[in-house]
């Protein structure tokens, strides 16, 4: 395996950085195991795509992206086995080429499948990619792997576990036919979406809506199962649309120093990017995640129970049209829906949610962002979930009382890592765990 001796560690929008002794490249299952068992504190990254603080801050680390192979396939069960390490979208062209899908995708596909899984990624309208795995291995604090697969108890702890149980080294998915898309978009007042979410979480496959702070409108995007050969009037709106992401960039650039731009700028994107209406068809992968993205951002994400969704969306709107506050929100605020699921840590533990995404357009300066701060206090308030991936600030005093099984997996985690070895600082914090 290769090894290289001392050197920094940053995320991939330079937002965290830290100093390491040794980094391992891994290839093998043999060579995961005696990385881990031979080393005190531990910690193994992806595509260090995360916002939250998760995936490095030890003396040694582990570089799981060159772990990264197809396995196998069966085909009668239609199931896919891969290695941690792969990166999505090589998983769902492979899986689309048998013609299967996982049919709930986040919106990148850059991720690795161990980070993904990890951080409870979701999709919309659906469950979170964790709940497609059925079986996976798991390398141990002492070096031992642990199969867990559905018919464990274990499996609801794991699904969902920030690496700190252990390191899924395989990971075996359950995956459906493949189908087609059809998918409409196009903007609508505030008065006209959010009273029609649920009816449209019935009636559609596919439900997104992309919020428009400051303007008082959405971006609602639907999709329907059709058959592949259904003849769509296909639209792609006009050719200068996929430039929104780096005129939004321009537009923002000054937005730290002076914050109420933002409502400006978000004016002017709307009646330039979102003002259109759109439609075409593809496999989920294909018509709904983005597959390439031109510069960085700073993310953070709250979940809520779908029911209370409308009395937190109207407070934090009332909140961030205060002149007052400084909460100017770029666009877009991503909201999507996920389905009921029996997941310790996952933000849909039991009840249906929606998630609201929040991103800073730029990176750099996402420490003096109010909407950050605005929008954890509103969602805490009314018991919402921190996206685990994304940027947040709550501890174990806060979490406890959002995720019932809180309590129960910090016992968990200490009987299976009691010497804390694959805790880094941010963790021993998020767990309220003694440093040593
Ligand atoms: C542009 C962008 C879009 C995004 N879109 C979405 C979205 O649509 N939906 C959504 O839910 N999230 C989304 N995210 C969040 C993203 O899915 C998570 O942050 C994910 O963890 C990133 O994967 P990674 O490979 O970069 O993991 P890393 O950031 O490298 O690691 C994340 C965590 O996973 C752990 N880990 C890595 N490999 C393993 C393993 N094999 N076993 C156990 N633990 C492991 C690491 O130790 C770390 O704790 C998005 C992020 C970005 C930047």
């Amino acid at each position: 395996m290769k090894q290289s001796k001392s050197g920094v560690w940053v995320s991939w929008n330079k937002n965290i950085s830290y100093n390491y002794k040794s980094l391992y490249s891994i290839k093998t299952e043999q060579e995961l195991q005696e990385v881990i068992a031979n080393t005190d504190k531990v910690r193994f990254f992806g595509a260090k795509q995360s916002s939250a603080d998760i995936a490095a801050g030890t003396d040694t680390l582990i570089d799981i992206t060159t772990y990264n192979k197809i396995l196998s396939y069966d085909d009668s069960e239609r199931t896919i086995t891969v290695q941690s390490g792969v990166v999505l979208g090589d998983l769902l062209e492979a899986i689309e080429s048998k013609g299967w899908c996982i049919p709930c995708l986040p919106d990148i596909n850059t991720i690795t499948i161990g980070g993904a899984l990890a951080t409870g990624t979701h999709g919309t309208s659906g469950n979170l990619l964790s709940e497609y795995m059925i079986a996976c291995s798991l390398i141990l604090a002492d070096g031992s792997i642990k199969e867990v697969n559905e018919r464990d108890k274990l499996m609801d702890a794991v699904r969902v576990s920030l690496g700190v149980l252990g390191v899924m080294s395989t990971i075996t998915f359950k995956c459906e036919p493949i189908y087609t898309l059809h998918v409409k978009e196009g903007p609508e007042s505030d008065k006209e979406w959010l009273p029609k979410i649920k009816e449209r979480l019935q009636r559609h496959d596919f439900l997104r809506v992309l919020w428009l702070p400051h303007t008082d409108k959405g971006y609602v995007i639907t999709g329907d199962k059709i058959d592949p050969d259904t003849k769509i009037k296909e639209n792609l709106g006009p050719k200068y649309l996929k430039h929104r992401r780096k005129t939004s960039k321009i537009l923002y650039k000054y937005t730290h120093v002076f914050p109420w731009i933002t409502a400006i700028a978000n004016k002017l994107l709307y009646r330039g990017f979102f003002n259109s209406r759109k439609e075409h068809k593809g496999s989920l992968y294909q018509a709904t995640v983005t597959k390439s993205r031109g510069s960085t951002l700073e993310l953070a994400e709250w979940t809520i129970g779908l029911d209370q969704f409308p009395i937190v969306f109207e407070e934090l709107k009332k909140e961030i049209n205060k002149w007052s506050n400084k909460s100017f929100i770029h666009i877009p605020m991503d909201i999507r829906f996920v389905y009921k699921d029996n997941s310790w840590l996952s933000y849909a533990y039991k009840k249906n949610i929606v998630t609201m995404g929040c991103v800073s357009r730029n990176a750099a300066t996402a420490d003096t962002y109010e909407a950050f701060k605005s929008i954890e206090s509103i969602f805490l308030k009314y018991g919402g979930r921190p996206h685990w991936g994304k940027r947040f600030t709550a501890k174990d005093n806060q979490l406890t009382k959002v995720y019932e099984k809180w309590e129960a997996f910090k016992l968990l985690r200490s009987e299976l890592d009691a010497k804390n070895k694959f805790l880094n600082p941010y963790l021993t914090e998020l767990f309220n765990e003694i440093k040593n």
